[in-house]
């Protein structure tokens, strides 16, 4: 029943509601007739069947006594003596004692028989003076009030003229009770059994609307305060389970929201905290040297000379790293506006050789250039950003190269849809523990902190965020004390995909 759809569940209990009551209500009324039938049954010794005795009991009483009282009738009219006879009359009166009934015979406004002297009394004051029970008026008259009885009635003359009356009266007050009961018994049975399916509907409303519903407001307020660890398990799959899972779909989205959010807002924090650092480095050297001239600590024009470079060295490192944040802020926010364009990788590749040979030669570095692919390929790039990305990686192979003779290979191969730059050094290596991080902004390997390369953090940093942008990936394979090699792919243009 709990995997049906709520609409479903609305229907079924309002055919609850119609059927239940009305099954429940025949069964109880078939008992409570049943039972109170038996019992007038067996109280008046009537036969007949329960409906008619339901609809009309009077009529039933009234044949229950027709027998005696025709023959008492006949008697009273045809030969009057007999109804002096009183053991005649008591006879009489007996047989009719066991349908609650009994005889009473008026002579002259004189009762000189009565069968049941206290019941007579009750209702003697009802009883109308003679001439009024003609032959004509059959069945009885029902005498309402707190004592209901039925009396049939006949005038006759008394073989000496005296005016008589002989009543045949029938007890109703075990009979009228009775019925009233049954009314009684049906109007209780009839709120219980309301009460009962009304409880009954009002458990599957609990069951299947309001309970869930509470889960859900009480999860509603959970997350209002702030809490979006609670999760609300759908237990049903109709509409309001579909709502849960709605819910818990929403705090997941929210929570991952927020806490992107708050990862975000950290790493804003560390940002500035990392700034800050690299800035303050360069100033706190710049002002001491400064210091050291004004106060004349540097006296000879060597020394002097020696801290005025010391001042521009750093005044450049500054430069640069603020050069690189402007452009790292560019690129993070995506507004780096680049200028896509099919470059011939051959061509591109030997230029940019070219260029970094004759840096490469002052600082005493040989480069190797090696390409694997097709002189026809081409891929689409910005120029210059990726120019940026190269010279970012070799600037890092000369910078953390090591004592000795230093080599930077430059590898090109065709990987199918790709072209996968290579570009490796002898250099000093990278733990293993930094190598996942070496292309977070502002994070350096301890080795290189330690050395004071004077790095920013941002160089690989950028080259990522640019090689992603040219639907690439980059990463890096290194050797501690071996060297280093720095991998990134370049999508090659469609028609080199199609050829
Ligand atoms: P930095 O400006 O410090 O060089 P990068 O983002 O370019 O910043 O590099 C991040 C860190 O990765 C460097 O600080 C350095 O520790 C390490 N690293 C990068 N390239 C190399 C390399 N070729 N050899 C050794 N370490 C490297």
């Amino acid at each position: 029943m709990w995997a049906l759809k709520l609409k479903d569940r609305i229907l079924y209990g309002f055919l609850i509601m119609i059927t239940m009551p009305v099954l429940m209500f025949s069964v109880a009324a078939s008992t409570i007739v049943g039972f109170q039938m038996n019992s007038i049954q067996e109280s008046y010794h009537v036969e007949g069947d329960t409906v008619q005795i339901l609809t009309n009991p009077i009529q039933i009483l009234n044949r229950l006594t027709r027998g005696t009282y025709n023959e008492i009738k006949l008697a009273a009219l045809k030969t009057p003596e007999r109804l002096e006879d009183s053991r005649y009359i008591a006879k009489l009166d007996e047989e009719l004692k066991k349908k609650y009934s009994f005889i009473a015979v008026r002579k002259n406004g004189t009762f000189i028989f009565t069968g049941n002297e206290e019941q007579l009394a009750l209702i003697e004051d009802d009883l109308q003076n003679f001439g009024v029970y003609s032959t004509e008026v059959d069945g009885g008259t029902y005498i309402e009030g707190k004592n209901p009885f039925l009396v049939k009635a006949q005038d006759f003359y008394f073989s000496d003229g005296g005016e008589g009356t002989i009543f045949v009266i029938t007890d109703l007050n075990t009979l009228v009770p009775q019925l009233k009961a049954v009314v009684m018994q049906f109007a209780i049975s009839f709120f219980f059994i309301l009460l009962f399916t009304a409880l009954i509907l009002s458990f599957i409303i609990y069951r299947s609307i309001l309970r869930p519903l509470n889960v859900l407001r009480f999860a509603m307020n959970q997350i209002k305060e702030g809490d979006l660890e609670y999760s609300v398990r759908a237990e049903t799959q109709d509409e309001i389970g579909q709502l849960c899972e709605d819910f818990e779909e929403m705090r997941i989205r929210l929570k991952e929201l927020i806490d992107s959010r708050l990862a975000y807002e950290e790493d804003i924090k560390g940002l500035i905290s990392n700034i800050s650092h690299d800035l303050k480095t360069p100033l706190t050297a710049i002002k001491g040297y400064a210091e050291g001239l004004i106060d004349g600590v540097a006296v000879t024009p060597d020394k002097q000379e020696k801290y005025l470079r010391t001042i521009m060295t750093k005044a450049n490192d500054m430069s640069i790293l603020v050069d690189e944040l402007a452009f790292y802020a560019k690129i993070d926010s995506n507004t780096i506006p680049y200028s896509f364009k099919e470059i011939n990788l051959h061509d591109y590749f030997e230029d940019c050789i070219e260029d970094l040979a004759l840096d490469l030669e002052i600082v005493n570095v040989e480069i190797l250039y090696k390409n694997d692919t097709d002189p026809a390929v081409e891929v689409v790039a910005d120029a210059e950003q990726l120019k940026r990305v190269i010279s970012n990686i070799v600037g890092n192979a000369v910078k953390y190269k090591k004592d000795g003779e230093t080599r930077i290979q430059i590898r090109l191969q065709d990987i199918g849809a790709f072209i996968q730059v290579g570009i490796k050094d002898n250099g000093m290596g990278i733990p293993k523990a930094d190598l996942p991080y070496i292309f977070e902004r502002f994070y350096r390997a301890d080795a290189s902190r330690n050395s004071r390369k004077g790095g920013s953090g941002l160089g690989l940093a950028i080259s990522k965020k640019i090689i992603e942008d040219h639907a690439g990936r980059i990463w890096a394979e290194s050797e501690l004390g071996e060297g280093t090699t720095i991998f990134f792919t370049l999508k090659k243009s469609d028609k080199n995909i199609a050829g």
